[in-house]
């Protein structure tokens, strides 16, 4: 017996009961945005390796485990990109259209692919929505990528339920120090920290920080804090950026273990974190990342970027019961056809209407049926009014226009007056 064809692990469907509300969150991010200024941009969802192993780090947890890695063909090492900012960097770098200083604010969405161990609000294939914008350094930008999102919690009803921690990383200069100051301190109490900490005190110190493991947090209670070591460039950096959220009233807490699984950030980092989806509970998350672009084979320049996962954001809004009403209902009006003849007038009535409405959701009955049959899926439609042909309508040329929800009795419309009367009843979203 052959085994029944599955999807993979951690590679969900998304079933059409569940696109509405994706439709309704992806609708909205991308209005905003839009509204800000920011353009989209589309890159491949596969790269070349080394792409990520230049500018995510060889020793994080994505490259040195996560990644879905493969050779093609011509045997090059391809890579399913586990996140977005590598190929947005290769993207403007390979158009050249960051060159000269010039501002670009950007925005994608898409999946991404990293082998992790799949749970609620964790999978292998998921899908984030990102920002960068190249060539400003101040503070100011930094600032705005915060307010946009705080307006989007706010349009999406979840403002109550997040909350943003911020830390600064400092320039790689003072990163530098302090790691120093970090391994030496760690290496002093080398026997307490768990084996993993042990390996990433060696590797990538400051991953360390970001331990869940209780004994290796103990030792970290006066382990030295970044903040002393940052120079005076990031201190009125983050000084600057935290004067702008005070002045919009956006809440934040300063989290000195937040240092971001990535290599490439510097000064400002920042998540946005929930307790109401588990233990998954970042929702969106970023930094700036000054130093990557030079990292990556281009001439000096500032970056600030950052990614949101769309499957825990919708998840919020499930549990938070965040889901407007309109965006279930997908159909305003359902047509019905009885007999060849009738049918036939159906379908060309239902074009001149939709020339005339382009917006209106009408759906014409398929695989004809008795009246009985008919209505029932009307109804199941979801649909507001239904839209009669029978022979009697033939007859007058008329169609019966029937309320579904509640009130009115049918009614006959000639079909000239057939889009002039649904205009004044369906009210479009
Ligand atoms: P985490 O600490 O949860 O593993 P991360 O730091 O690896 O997150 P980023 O690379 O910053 O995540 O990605 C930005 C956002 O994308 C995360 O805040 C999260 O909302 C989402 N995300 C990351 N990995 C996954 C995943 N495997 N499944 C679903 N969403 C994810
Ligand atoms: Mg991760």
């Amino acid at each position: 017996m052959s085994k029944s064809l599955q999807a993979i692990r951690g590679m969900n469907d998304i079933l059409p009961e569940q696109t509405p509300l994706w439709r309704y969150f992806e609708g909205t991010v991308a209005r905003l945005l839009d509204n800000y200024g920011y353009k989209q941009i589309r890159m491949p969802i596969v790269e070349f390796t080394e792409l990520f192993k230049r500018s995510i780090g060889e020793v994080t947890d994505i490259v040195e485990k996560e990644m879905y890695t493969f050779e093609d063909r011509n045997g090059d090492s391809l890579t399913l990109r586990p996140e977005g900012t590598a190929a947005c960097v290769r993207a403007v770098l390979e158009h050249g259209i960051t060159g000269g200083g010039q501002v670009q604010k950007l925005w994608y969405i898409g999946p991404m692919f990293r082998h992790e161990r799949p749970q609620k609000g964790r999978y292998r294939q998921f899908h984030q929505i990102g920002l960068e914008v190249f060539n400003l350094d101040g503070p100011d930008i930094d600032a705005e990528l915060i307010i946009m999102t705080w307006r989007l919690w706010g349009e999406l009803g979840i403002r109550d339920a997040v909350k943003l921690e911020l830390n600064s990383l400092g320039t790689s200069e003072s990163r530098g120090r302090y790691r120093e100051a970090l391994v030496e301190y760690l290496s002093a109490h080398h026997d307490k920290l768990d084996e993993d900490s042990q390996r990433r005190l060696k590797t990538n110190p400051l991953r360390v920080l970001d331990t869940k493991n209780a004994d290796t947090q103990a030792v970290l209670v006066d382990a030295p804090k970044m903040a002393d070591y940052l120079d005076d460039e990031s201190r009125t950096h983050f000084e600057g950026l935290k004067a702008r959220l005070d002045a919009v009233g956006i809440p934040y807490v300063l989290n000195p273990k937040l240092v971001r699984g990535l290599d490439y950030y510097s000064k400002t980092v920042f998540e946005w974190v929930t307790d109401k989806l588990g233990a998954q509970g970042t929702v969106c998350a970023g930094g700036r990342y000054d130093g990557l672009v030079e990292q990556m084979g281009g001439k000096p320049t500032p970056g600030v970027g950052f990614a949101m996962g769309i499957e825990r954001l919708v998840l919020m809004l499930e549990t938070l019961e965040q889901i407007p009403q309109e965006i279930s209902r997908q159909v305003d009006v359902y047509l019905c056809a009885f007999g060849e003849e009738a049918e036939l007038a159906g379908l060309a009535l239902a074009e001149r209407v939709r020339d005339e409405l382009p917006n209106l959701r009408l759906q014409v009955n398929a695989g004809a049926g008795s009246f009985k049959s008919q209505f029932k899926k009307a109804d199941k439609s979801g649909a507001l009014y239904a839209l009669i042909l029978g022979d009697d309508e033939m007859a007058q040329q008329v169609v019966g226009f029937k309320p579904l929800r509640g009130q009115g009795e049918q009614q006959s419309i000639a079909w000239d007056e057939l889009a002039a009367h649904l205009a004044t009843c369906v009210v479009q979203g």
